[in-house]
């Protein structure tokens, strides 16, 4: 059968599978990523509220880590840490995927 061609197919488009985004490990393209270090870390959480991926991690209300399987590596933690707690490193550096 031959396909349609993109001009023949209807505007719009449904999601099939709502709520997967889960399964889509969107840090996958980045090309640096965020190292933070616990103990520079003064915990004012600015990293936390400016990240556009909610990739920093807290518990109990302090930073416990970051979810590089979400994080695509902007860097805006790193730049917005008033004490340098977060450095970017590319990715490849250090064993990192
Ligand atoms: S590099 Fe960007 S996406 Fe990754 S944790 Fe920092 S602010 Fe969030
Ligand atoms: S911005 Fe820096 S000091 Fe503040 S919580 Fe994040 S890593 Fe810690």
């Amino acid at each position: 059968m031959k396909k349609k061609s993109w001009k023949s197919i209807p505007e719009g488009g449904i999601i099939t599978t709502p709520g997967n985004s889960l399964k889509f490990k969107t840090g996958d393209w980045k090309t640096h990523y965020p190292e933070w270090n616990k103990e520079k870390c003064i915990q004012c959480l600015r990293c936390h509220f400016l990240c556009p991926e909610g990739a920093i991690k807290v518990k109990n209300g302090k930073v416990v880590g970051i979810d590089l399987d979400y994080c695509k590596g902007c860097g805006i933690c790193a730049d917005e840490c008033p004490v340098k707690a977060i450095v970017m490193k590319k990715v490849g550096e250090n064993g990192s995927d």
